[in-house]
């Protein structure tokens, strides 16, 4: 039998989009899936930083869905200057910590639209549920998303369809509505009972756990980062190697334009090597430590605590003295003497988000 038609799928290999794309699949819609990379998603990371501080690695689950349902999928890249650039000043707004999430799903689904059009497709479709979630799953906004992604009429959320208007594809015939669902609310119960008679038995946690910029450790570091910058007077902007930076190791605050990054583990400390970006290098010169990188212009006071951190959490913790390793971006390299800083409650103060722990 010849497809009714070709749809692109947002697949995130979680159960909602999964559900999304058995049900068009079943209606005999030719589907291709895609899945965006944002720079911001949390197993991607940890996979691409060689694995989860457990030692294992997490598999790619849009990759992994798309191949249980055998349909193509397109890895779709989004992380560069224009998605920062979003993020840095959304529309809608932030959620609860640093997701601009209407602003995303606006931003990926003009991407889907421009790959909808290129592929001769008929509509896009989502697994995204009515009121799963609070801002940007509410009935007012999905409109809005649908509206400013240029998508009008032409984006299916299948698993509340029914429960939203009608869409050109339901329209044309490609969709039969009575088919799709009447989803809404955050139980996840009839998704559940939906996968087993579909035969699907594992999904990873459901959208939104899986991104940084919803977390609200990330989201302290995401914002001292801004305000560190304002203070420098450097304005607010970010790249995609700051990005890299606010996912590995603790971030302490010395000065309202100085801030200490220090690896938590050797793979972190092989990232703030690579990625120290014209900021000086710290680490212990004799005994085994952390690599730390500075940022700014710190006086005597910021060196002696940034020093005595890295000392503090290198082997020597406990010695009187620790030599630390001082090297300059321009190569000049200093070594001094420091006592560890042992004064928990100032760590804590320092570090970001305050109270981040002393780990
Ligand atoms: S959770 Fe992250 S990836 Fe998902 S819409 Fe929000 S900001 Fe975008």
């Amino acid at each position: 039998m010849a497809p009714r038609g070709k749809a692109i799928g947002m697949i995130s290999g979680g159960l909602d989009s999964t559900l999304a794309l058995a049900l068009v699949r079943a209606q005999g819609v030719e589907v291709k899936a895609i899945n965006f990379y944002t720079g911001f998603c949390i197993t991607e990371t940890q996979r691409r930083k060689g694995g989860r501080p457990d030692g294992t690695v997490p598999a790619n689950e849009a990759l992994r869905a798309a191949a249980d349902l055998d349909v193509e999928i397109e890895y779709v890249d989004i992380s560069g200057p224009a998605y920062l650039d979003m993020i840095l000043a959304p529309r809608y707004g932030y959620g609860a910590n640093a997701n601009p999430c209407v602003d995303c799903r606006i931003f990926m689904m003009r991407r889907a639209r421009e790959i909808m059009e290129r592929e001769g497709a008929d509509f896009v479709f989502t697994g995204e549920v009515l009121g799963q979630r609070p801002k940007s799953q509410r009935r007012d906004t999905l409109r809005v998303i649908e509206r400013d992604a240029g998508l009008e009429g032409r984006l299916v959320r299948p698993l509340s369809a029914r429960l939203l208007p009608e869409t050109i594809p339901e329209r044309d015939g490609l969709l039969d509505r009575a088919r799709l669902l009447d989803l809404s609310g955050r139980s996840r119960l009839r998704q559940m009972a939906l996968a087993r008679e579909l035969g699907l038995t594992s999904w990873p946690q459901p959208a939104g756990g899986c991104c940084f910029l919803t977390d609200e450790a990330f989201g302290a570091k995401f914002f001292d980062l801004l305000d560190g910058r304002a203070a420098a007077g450097e304005g607010r902007h970010l790249d995609n190697d700051d990005v890299v930076r606010l996912t590995a190791g603790r971030h302490f605050r010395l000065a309202p334009a100085v801030k200490l990054i220090v690896g938590r583990t050797e793979a972190e400390n092989r990232v703030l090597e690579a990625y120290a970006g014209g900021r000086a290098l710290l680490a212990a010169a004799v005994h085994a430590g952390p690599v730390a990188l500075l940022e700014g212009s710190p006086g005597p006071e910021e060196r002696r605590l940034a020093a005595a951190i890295v000392a503090r959490y290198g082997k020597g913790k406990d010695l009187d003295s620790v030599e630390i390793e001082w090297r300059e971006p321009d190569g000049v390299v200093e070594r001094f003497a420091i006592p560890p800083l042992r004064d928990e409650a100032l760590i804590e103060r320092l570090r970001i988000p305050s109270g981040g722990g002393a780990r």
